[in-house]
């Protein structure tokens, strides 16, 4: 599955309205400033504080890279 350019561009963080990247490997939309990552489920994102989960850090490194 993947989300294309402009929904990824209108999508943002539920909680401080930052910018998400795509995490293909886990289908997630992970927020950087705030490293919580939001499952996306049959292409519809769960952008709620109650779904997020933390990321650690190293996993953050990887998912940008
Ligand atoms: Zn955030």
């Amino acid at each position: 599955m993947t989300l294309g350019a402009n929904m990824l561009a209108i999508l943002a963080c539920p909680s401080c309205k930052g910018k998400l990247i795509w995490n293909q490997d886990k289908t997630e939309l992970v927020c950087c400033g705030e490293q919580l990552a939001y499952p996306v489920e049959n292409g519809i994102p769960a952008l709620l504080a109650s779904s997020a989960r933390e990321v650690s850090v190293d996993e953050l490194e990887q998912i940008k890279s």
